[in-house]
């Protein structure tokens, strides 16, 4: 494979730039360029894990000093011989290093085309160098959880686990169908039921988690519901800590959607603040509501708010009853003043409520427990493998449903054949998804999403 190289820190002036090299040429390229000024040894005779101080030299012209660390094959992040320069973090002073590099017969390498190296040379799954790519890219702790266990092999681990039985189920029954007058003995009809509705078990449940798994990583899209003046925009503050809406007292003053994430416990719920459930003949007011109500139909999780300090009206119980049948919170707010608000007319709308004060966050902390009950949060455990993109659930469900087939096959009767090649496209999607038996289009793409220099 060619020797490649790329800046592996952002394009933007900062204390130091790294810029990354990869391929057989490495050090004989680097001997070139980097004259070790720390150590007496070429740079062609340093071991793997070390560094040395020197100049960075076109000819007899410094362009730079720096730190270069050695990393040899097959102790290194691509499994090839690794070398990194450090340099000082100029955009120019850089780009005339990597100049320098290209200028000795290596070429820029692509997109996430280290990681894909490190793929290649198998030292990672497919799904582990998805983690890589999303611990880049994690915006929170919940999400870089994920992303760690996935880098890991944690996802990786769990489908080896189903790939293998299945393996070893087909392998029996490769030898039926070759030599089906040997002694081998027969898989028996019990044994491929019970070792696909295992797979079949264990596939579905991975499926399950992926939306929590979602979820918990990429927040909740949530809005904020209730009439006026029962406390949304007080709520909104103060789940983002802040004045983000203008709080007041006169009916229906949030006339825009405001929208943010703020931090529910481990949850991030993306917000609209909304324009209060109700019917107006202002116009400016009008079209807040309208959006409000396209907001409610769909978002993910409502947040009703209801005023315990006033007795339930029309309005509220028109709330309530557009949360029927969908993740919803009641909201019954503010705790502090005597309560008024007859809750138990519209409480089977809800799956969870919480009695809180928005005013001064008495029971603020009911919020976060309540959702995440709704979304099974707890259950989630990264460690053990959850699936976090498209292609990962995708690859599960045409397996689960090539196994689910071949069960219903196998009952109705049909020839070990039939049945074999429905296995076959199961394992086929397992194998896909961990990289082991993955098209050119389909790495392509995985690594398309990396960023240059990874
Ligand atoms: P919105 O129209 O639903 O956005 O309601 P606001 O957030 O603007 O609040 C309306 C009024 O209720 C304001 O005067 C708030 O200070 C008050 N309020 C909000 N939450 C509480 C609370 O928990 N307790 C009390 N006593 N008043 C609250």
């Amino acid at each position: 494979m060619s020797t490649v190289a790329a800046i592996s820190t952002p394009h933007a002036v900062g204390g130091i730039s790294v810029i990354r090299i990869s391929g057989e040429n490495a050090f004989s390229v680097m001997e070139k360029i980097f004259r070790p000024v720390s150590c007496n040894e070429k740079v062609s005779e340093m071991k793997g894990y070390t560094c040395a101080y020197g100049k960075i030299c076109d000819g007899e012209n410094v362009i730079d000093d720096g730190v270069l660390t050695v990393f040899r094959a097959p102790r290194s992040y691509t499994g090839e011989d690794v070398a990194e320069i450090s340099c000082h973090g100029g955009i120019f002073v850089t780009e005339q290093i990597l100049r320098l590099i290209f200028s000795n017969g290596v070429r820029p390498a692509e997109a996430g085309e280290f990681t894909k190296r490190a793929f290649l040379n198998g030292k990672m799954s497919l799904t582990q160098a998805e983690g890589v790519m999303d611990i880049i890219s994690a915006n929170g702790k919940a999400e870089l959880r994920c992303a760690s266990a996935l880098k890991e092999g944690s996802l990786f681990r769990r489908i080896k686990k189903v790939s293998d039985s299945i393996l070893k189920l087909l392998g029996s029954l490769a030898a039926w169908v070759d030599y089906p007058e040997d002694d081998i003995p027969a898989v028996t009809d019990e044994e491929i039921f019970e070792t696909l509705e295992a797979a079949v078990k264990d596939l579905d449940m991975l499926l399950s988690s992926y939306d929590s798994g979602r979820i918990m990583r990429k927040g909740i899209d949530t809005v904020i519901a209730g009439k006026p003046n029962v406390g949304k925009s007080t709520l909104m503050n103060l789940l983002s800590g802040c004045e983000r809406s203008i709080v007041t007292d006169i009916a229906g003053t949030t006339r825009d959607i405001v929208e943010e994430s703020v931090r529910c416990g481990d949850i991030v719920l993306r917000l609209s603040d909304t324009a209060g459930i109700r019917s107006t003949d202002d116009k400016v007011e009008t079209i807040g509501v309208d959006i409000a109500k396209k907001k409610l139909e769909t978002a993910e999780l409502i947040l009703a708010v209801f005023d315990l300090g006033s007795e339930i009206s029309e309005e509220d119980i028109s709330v309530a009853e557009s949360c029927k049948g969908k993740n919803a919170v009641a909201v019954l707010n503010k705790s502090d003043l005597e309560k008024k608000f007859d809750f138990s007319r519209i409480s089977e709308n809800f799956k969870e409520s919480v009695i809180l004060s928005a005013g001064n966050g008495d029971g603020a902390e009911k919020l976060s427990e309540a959702v995440g009950r709704i979304y099974a949060l707890g259950e989630i455990v990264p460690d053990a493998g959850v699936i976090v993109n498209e292609r990962q659930r995708s690859c599960v469900e045409k397996a689960k449903d090539a196994f689910f087939e071949a069960i219903n096959v196998l009952r109705s009767g049909a020839t070990l054949d039939a049945v074999n090649i429905l296995i076959d496209d199961g394992e086929n999607s397992l194998l896909e998804l961990t990289g082991e038996r993955a098209s050119e289009a389909v790495v392509n793409e995985v690594f398309s999403k990396f960023c240059v220099g990874k």
